[in-house]
């Protein structure tokens, strides 16, 4: 750990707790900062602020006080999750206090260097491939943020010879100020999260704050299919690495039908890869090109490749039942993933979907809903889902109670050959707690079936 980042001694407040915060108020206290944490949970109902307080650090919860900033804080780390207009963050920027997130924090504790990705959609898909391939290679990575153990606490123990993987938000990215990652990752923009960053130009600010810091001797891979982060790519001082799924290039990584080309040369053949659908394969071609910059061997690369059959939830090969192949996009919690999974397959479909009612629009799927032979449907949308099936032409639609219910008749509406497909464009909150439960219970009865 750097034990000098300039924080020592500072009066900071950390806001909100949850695991970031828990891990950030620990680590500057160590660090010798004087740490105020506020949460809005109240005490007697907070054990991480009771563990905290024995630990000497000063704890205000259950309210934030209108006037804390009077106590006169050099900065606040806040939990990514609290938006700028929140009353306290907003007077903290009104009187030039710095506001951090703790993956900036973690940057500046850090021996080892980081790999930041981000992106609207596929992060987490080229995090855990990157941190596959690395493993396998004999890289020492270490996985931080979403996935694994908040970055904070990965950074303290990192060393210099090993390299950090993380998959970044844009809520994180908007709170880093000095973060240079060595290299920087962007999938895609999409429109999302409006409802925290207001416009979709205040959303592609923070997603490109991944290579705002980066310098000549730093990498920055992003998606060259997409005009707009083509254009803004020109702005990064780092040394540029295109990809492109739209056939071979002369310079970065790109791949056509075939192979996947390293600089214009075949590095290896589209036939080794299990994940499917164009989106992975831009998901792939970011993580082999970051592999490869980091000195990763190809066999290890190639292992990773023939091997992996998705992260959980996300376009996930369950398994195999009587000639039909099973995937769980538990995941695809808006249309836009929905698009891409039913993309990926060009087999007849039976696309179990539905879920949370927010009112949204399915008609970006229309072309998709080409080859869906069969809808089951249930949640909230059950049945706005099968009126739009069947405007696309989809005459076989069926209503099941919840995602359980729903295998056994896409078992029914299916034959040999066929993919049965849960991607489901929907939020799962209406009837679980998570899309990680809802593609559980799917797994569990998938696996059941004889
Ligand atoms: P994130 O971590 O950015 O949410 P994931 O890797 O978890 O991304 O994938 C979430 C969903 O987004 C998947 O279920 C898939 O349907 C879709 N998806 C994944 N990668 C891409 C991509 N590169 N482009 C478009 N959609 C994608």
């Amino acid at each position: 750990m750097i034990e000098y980042s300039g924080l020592q001694s500072k009066k900071i407040l950390v806001l909100g707790l949850a695991k970031s915060g828990v891990a950030a108020a620990e680590l500057l206290h160590e660090l010798g900062a004087f740490v105020t944490v506020n949460d809005a949970k109240p005490f007697d109902a907070n054990p991480e602020a009771q563990d905290l307080l024995s630990k000497g650090i000063t704890v205000i919860c259950g309210r934030h006080p209108e006037d804390l900033l009077d106590e006169g804080f050099e900065l606040v780390v806040k939990n990514p999750g609290i938006p700028y207009s929140n009353p306290i963050v907003a007077d903290a920027m009104k009187r030039n206090i710095a506001v951090i997130t703790e993956m900036e924090l973690a940057y500046l504790v850090s021996e080892a260097p980081f790999i930041g990705i981000t992106g609207s959609n596929g992060k987490t898909t080229t995090t855990t491939l990157l941190f596959e391939m690395l493993q396998l290679g004999q890289l020492q990575p270490l996985i931080a943020g979403n996935i694994g153990t908040v970055a904070c606490s990965v950074a303290a123990a990192a060393t210099e010879d090993q390299v950090i993987v993380t998959e970044l938000s844009s809520f994180q990215l908007m709170g880093t100020r000095t973060f240079k990652p060595r290299i920087a990752i962007l999938t895609n923009l999409y429109e999302a999260h409006l409802d925290y960053h207001g416009t979709f130009e205040e959303y592609a600010e923070a997603k490109f704050g991944v290579t705002r810091n980066q310098t000549a001797e730093d990498y920055f891979i992003y998606n060259d299919d997409q005009e707009i982060v083509r254009e803004y790519a020109q702005k990064s001082k780092a040394m540029l690495i295109p990809f492109t799924t739209k056939g071979k290039k002369a310079n970065g990584i790109s791949a056509d039908a075939q192979n996947i080309y390293w600089n214009g040369e075949a590095i290896l053949a589209c036939s080794e890869i299990v994940l499917p659908g164009e989106h992975n394969l831009q998901n792939i071609l970011c993580a082999v090109a970051a592999a490869l910059l980091q000195g990763c061997p190809i066999e290890a690369i190639k292992n990773v490749l023939s091997t992996f059959v998705g992260v959980r939830h996300r376009t996930q090969f369950v398994r195999e039942w009587n000639g039909r192949k099973v995937y769980n996009d538990s995941k695809a919690t808006n249309v836009l993933a929905t698009k891409s999974a039913l993309s990926a397959f060009e087999q007849p479909i039976v696309l179990l979907a539905g879920g949370l009612d927010r009112g949204h629009s399915f008609e970006e799927l229309r072309e998709e809903m080409k080859h869906v032979k069969a809808v089951v449907a249930f949640g909230e949308t059950a049945l706005r889902f099968m009126a739009f099936a069947k405007s696309c032409g989809v005459t076989n639609t069926v209503r099941a109670i919840d995602v359980e219910d729903a295998v056994g008749y896409a078992a029914k509406s299916s034959e040999q050959g066929d993919i049965i497909l849960l991607s489901p464009a929907c939020a799962s909150w209406d009837q679980h707690t998570s899309f990680e439960i809802r593609g559980d219970l799917f797994i569990d009865r998938v696996m059941k079936l004889s």
